[in-house]
């Protein structure tokens, strides 16, 4: 028996029998294994797992739900420290704060807080996990209302490089706590999340209007239309898809959350629930929740995906164009063409108090290519280059860091300036001073200053 079997962690080799179910995360691409994966229970099997690779010059992966689509939770040969088993939710209803382990996903941690009718901004669908969301900015629903997830975050548990047990907040650790709202998992390892809350539903109103493709370009024009004067209790989305039933007609839609009353919501969706004749026409009252997990079915566990991602300058008629024209060409009946609108309180809060930099209004481009069939990979993702490169005219210079996918790279600029823009010293500051050895690595990395880099 190790000395982390010993602690009561759960220690997986390989040719254990959870050890293939345990190594494989949300995208199906990623196919790394671990010498070692320590499922942790507590913050003291965190702080040993740490300690036990560093004396054995081990690598280091930081799981908590595996939904990066860059597969950095998992490494080849190294410890994976593997949090999803942490699941621990406690809210105080009356102070409207809660505490969240990270092994947490939105759906269990959102079914938490609405019990009592609150709710903190966390993804846009609910099996990504709270931890790696929150750690890199976080965008969802609630984000025009609330700001971003980690706008919220009040205090963090922390395992740093050395295996100390801290606490990060305005008051302990200031700088570690600026760098944890944004900077991914380059700190340490988040062992307790502590969030503001707000009252929330439980109804509210949401859900999706689809129109035949041939109106795509008008759609997208009346997302951008509404976006321009929209209140911060709504959140849209633009979506190109195809249909899930054969044969996958594309189809263009907006899909919308409110949170206000429901006379406001209804006054502030007439125009989107006006448009067209939709052929899917479902925004209505309904749980958080259920806008929560409305489109879950889109991402299976374990499909195959690669996206970009970036934001736009603007959205101007000829981007318009070019995405309708290449979504039409689109090989696989997974895939989705997104914009969402960053808006409200996620841009009053200035750039250099967190460090999550993108605080402009405006739309980020997502495109998460999704498909089932190996033998289609190179067809799925050469079209999402194509269709991305094509677009490049219109991009702004920031990029969302939880979008990236592996190859950034290697294809070119440098993905984590991009992400960070005039945050990335200070970043490197407070990496410096905590994980001088960049024990934390496999993430998008902010090298130490001088470090030995591995
Ligand atoms: C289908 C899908 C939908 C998504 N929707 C949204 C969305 O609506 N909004 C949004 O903002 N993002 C979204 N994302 C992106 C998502 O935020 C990132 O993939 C995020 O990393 C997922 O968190 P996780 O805990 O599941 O990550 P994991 O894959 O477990 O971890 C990813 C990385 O985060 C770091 N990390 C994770 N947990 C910890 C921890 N406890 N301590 C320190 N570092 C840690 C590590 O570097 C790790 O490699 C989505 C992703 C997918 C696949």
């Amino acid at each position: 028996m190790s000395v982390l079997e010993a602690s009561g962690a759960v220690v997986l080799r390989p040719g254990d029998t959870a050890y293939d179910e345990v190594r494989r995360v949300h995208n199906g691409m990623i196919d790394k294994r671990p010498a070692l994966i320590v499922r942790c229970l507590t913050t003291e099997h965190v702080a040993a797992a740490v300690r036990f690779a560093r004396a054995r010059s081990l690598e280091i992966s930081i799981r908590s739900c595996g939904h990066n689509v860059a597969g950095r939770a998992v490494c080849d040969g190294g410890l994976m420290i593997d949090l999803n088993l942490m699941k621990g939710a406690t809210v105080d209803p009356n102070a409207r704060t809660a505490q969240a382990q990270p092994g947490l996903n939105w759906g269990e941690f959102n079914a938490a807080t609405q019990r009592h009718g609150l709710a903190v901004t966390g993804g846009t669908i609910s099996t990504t996990g709270v931890a790696g969301l929150t750690l890199g900015g976080g965008f969802g629903w609630l984000m025009g209302k609330f700001g971003f997830a980690a706008d919220n975050l009040l205090s963090a548990e922390v395992v740093t490089a050395d295996g100390a047990i801290l606490t990060a907040s305005v008051h302990e650790h200031p700088d570690l706590f600026w760098a944890l709202r944004g900077g991914g998992g380059n700190f340490g390892v988040v062992t307790s999340f502590t969030f503001k809350l707000y009252r929330v539903g439980p109804i509210v109103t949401g859900g999706f209007n689809f129109w035949p493709y041939k109106r795509a370009k008008e759609v997208l024009a009346l997302f951008r239309e509404e976006s321009a004067k929209i209140s911060d209790d709504m959140s849209l989305v633009a979506a190109l898809v195809r249909s899930p039933d054969e044969p996958h007609e594309p189809l263009a839609g907006i899909i919308a959350c409110h949170v206000g009353p429901e006379d406001v919501a209804t006054r502030e969706l007439a125009a989107i629930r006006g448009f067209g004749e939709p052929v899917v026409q479902a925004i209505i009252r309904k749980p958080y929740e259920d806008v929560n997990s409305q489109y879950d079915f889109g991402f299976p566990n374990r499909a195959l995906n690669y996206w970009k991602s970036s934001f736009l300058k603007r959205l101007p008629d000829d981007a318009i164009s070019s995405m309708v024209a290449d979504f039409a060409r689109c090989p696989s009946h997974m895939s989705i063409l997104m914009l969402e609108d960053v808006h409200g309180a996620a841009t009053r809060v200035p750039t250099a108090a967190t460090a999550i930099p993108h605080r402009a209004a405006g739309f980020n481009l997502l495109i998460p290519s999704v498909w089932s069939n190996p033998s289609e990979t190179a067809l799925n993702v050469a079209w999402t280059q194509d269709t991305f490169a094509r677009l490049n005219p219109f991009f702004a210079p920031g990029r969302y860091v939880n979008y990236l996918d592996d190859d950034e790279a290697q294809r070119g600029g440098d993905p984590v300036r991009a992400a960070y823009g005039a945050n990335y010293e200070r970043l490197v500051e407070v990496k410096t001073a905590y994980d001088p050895e960049n024990v934390f690595h496999l993430n998008y990395n902010i090298p130490p200053r001088k470090s030995a880099t591995r």
